[in-house]
């Protein structure tokens, strides 16, 4: 366990992805808004801002969306890695 590293910091470490390169163009291809409670692009923004209410949020716990991700930016991240660590980081704080 690292205390202190952001979340942003844990995304890089674990797929190379930094969600620093998201340009909140909120361009993310999604069509489940019946799953989501924020906005894919929001989800990123939060990560970027460290805040943990990221790890909470409906739309990171929406299997539809996580499928959708894989090709959801326009700007080349890869959003399907970055849900997928943040799932298991978020069971990881809550001890699962
Ligand atoms: S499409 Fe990519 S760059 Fe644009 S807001 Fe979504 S995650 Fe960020």
């Amino acid at each position: 366990m690292s205390p202190g590293r952001s979340l942003r910091r844990i995304v890089k470490d674990a797929t190379g992805q930094d969600v620093y390169k998201c340009q909140a163009c909120y361009d993310c291809d999604t069509s489940h808004e019946n799953e989501m409670d924020i906005p894919l692009a929001s989800l990123i923004q939060m990560v970027l801002q460290n805040d943990e209410e990221a790890l909470q949020c409906r739309t990171l716990w929406s299997d539809s969306v996580l499928e959708a991700s894989r090709r959801a930016c326009k700007r080349g991240l890869d959003l399907h890695a970055v849900m997928t660590v943040l799932r298991e980081e978020s069971e990881r704080r809550s001890g699962k």
